[in-house]
C-alpha cells in the first residue's frame, strides 16, 4: 500500500511546491508532491521515492496522518503551513509594542489544533517592561505559561530558561519582527542557519519564492526542533466556525455557559454574562472587541 512503499522521511522545508524532505538516514533532498493528496507542510512525515531519472530529486508519494495543522493566512484564503507540532511560542517583546490582536489570533489557532502555547516576552531590559506585563496578565490570568527572558543582555540566563522549554518538543517559534527571533535562533542554533541556507539557495536559485517555514534541530540527539516561518503575517482562521470560536478563547469561556441564551453571541443579547464580566472587568474591552470583529471575520462567506 502506499503507506509502506517508498522511504520513510520528514519535511524540514518548503518553498512553494518544492518540498525538503530529511531521510530516515538523515540526507536532505528536494521532492515534488505526486499529486494534491501528497501535497506536504514541515513537520509532515512522508513517503517518498527517487525520481525515475534517478538523480538526488524525489517524489512524495504519501503524508502520514497528522496529529495537528496549522494555517497562515495566505491573501484571501487559509493555507496550511505546519504540521505535528508540539508547541507553540509566541515570541514578542517589549519592543517594538506587541499587538494583542496577533496574539490573540495565534493563540486561537493553538487551541483549535489543540497545541499548548507559551508566551515569551524579551527585551525585558528594557523600561517598557512593566507596561508590557500589565498588558499580558490578561493571558496570565487565562492559564497561558509567559516567560520574561532577555536575550541580548542576558544570553547565558536566556538559553537556560529557553533549553528546557524547548528541549525534545518540536516547537513553532513565531513572533512580529524586530522582537528578537533571529537572535533567538543564531544563538541556540548557530549552525542551523547555513546548513538549512545551502538547500535553500539550490531551492531558491532564479527564482524570488520565500521560505514558508523550516525546521532546525536543537542538536544532533534530533529529539528538539524549533520550526521558523520567516515572513510568516498572520494565521488563517477560516477552518474555524464563528460559534467554536468563544470556546477558543478562555475568558470568553469562563462566562459563555452562564449568558441567558445558549446560543448567546454576546453582542446585543439580553442577560448576556460575558458583558457582564467585561463591565465588571472580568473580561478586557480589548478582548471583546477582538472576538467580536473576530466573529464577523469568521462569518464571511468561505472560500
Ligand atoms: P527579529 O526581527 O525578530 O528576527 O529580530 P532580531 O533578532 O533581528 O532583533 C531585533 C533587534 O532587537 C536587534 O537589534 C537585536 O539586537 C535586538 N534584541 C534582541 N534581543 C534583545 C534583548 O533581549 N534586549 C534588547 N534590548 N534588544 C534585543
Ligand atoms: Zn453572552
Amino acid at each position: 500500500s502506499a503507506s509502506d512503499a517508498g522511504e520513510g522521511g520528514l519535511v524540514v522545508a518548503t518553498h512553494g511546491r518544492h518540498v525538503v524532505v530529511e531521510t530516515d538516514e538523515g540526507q536532505r533532498l528536494i521532492c515534488h508532491p505526486r499529486g494534491k493528496k501528497s501535497e506536504a507542510v514541515v513537520g509532515d512525515r512522508v513517503r517518498w521515492e527517487h525520481t525515475l531519472e534517478g538523480g538526488d530529486e524525489g517524489v512524495i508519494i504519501n503524508v502520514a496522518e497528522r496529529k495537528n495543522l496549522l494555517y497562515r493566512q495566505d491573501e484571501w484564503r487559509s493555507k496550511s503551513f505546519a504540521a505535528n507540532l508540539d508547541q507553540l511560542l509566541m515570541w514578542i517583546a517589549v519592543e517594538p509594542v506587541f499587538s494583542e490582536a496577533q496574539l490573540t489570533r495565534a493563540l486561537i489557532a493553538a487551541r483549535s489544533a489543540d497545541i499548548p502555547a507559551t508566551i515569551v516576552l524579551n527585551k525585558t531590559d528594557l523600561p517598557g517592561t512593566p507596561t508590557a506585563r500589565e498588558r499580558l496578565a490578561p493571558y496570565v490570568a487565562m492559564g497561558y505559561p509567559v516567560v520574561e527572558i532577555s536575550l541580548k543582555q542576558d544570553t547565558e540566563a536566556a538559553r537556560a530558561q529557553m533549553e528546557p522549554l524547548l528541549g525534545g518538543r518540536a516547537t513553532l517559534v513565531l513572533g512580529p519582527s524586530g522582537a528578537g527571533k533571529s537572535t533567538l535562533i543564531n544563538t541556540l542554533l548557530p549552525n542551523a542557519r547555513a546548513e538549512v541556507g545551502e538547500i535553500s539557495q539550490a531551492l531558491n536559485s532564479g527564482r524570488h519564492t520565500t521560505t514558508s517555514s523550516l525546521w532546525y534541530w536543537l542538536d544532533d540527539t534530533r529529539q528538539g526542533a524549533v520550526i521558523d516561518s520567516p515572513g510568516f503575517q498572520e494565521f488563517g482562521l477560516h477552518h474555524i466556525a464563528p460559534t467554536e470560536l468563544q470556546r477558543l478563547m478562555p475568558d470568553i469561556a469562563a462566562h459563555m455557559n452562564d449568558c441567558r441564551f445558549h446560543n448567546c453571541t454576546h453582542r446585543q443579547e439580553p442577560g448576556c454574562a460575558v458583558q457582564a464580566a467585561v463591565a465588571k472587568g472580568e473580561i478586557s474591552e480589548m478582548r471583546l472587541s477582538l472576538y467580536t470583529a473576530l466573529f464577523d471575520e469568521l462569518s464571511q462567506p468561505r472560500w
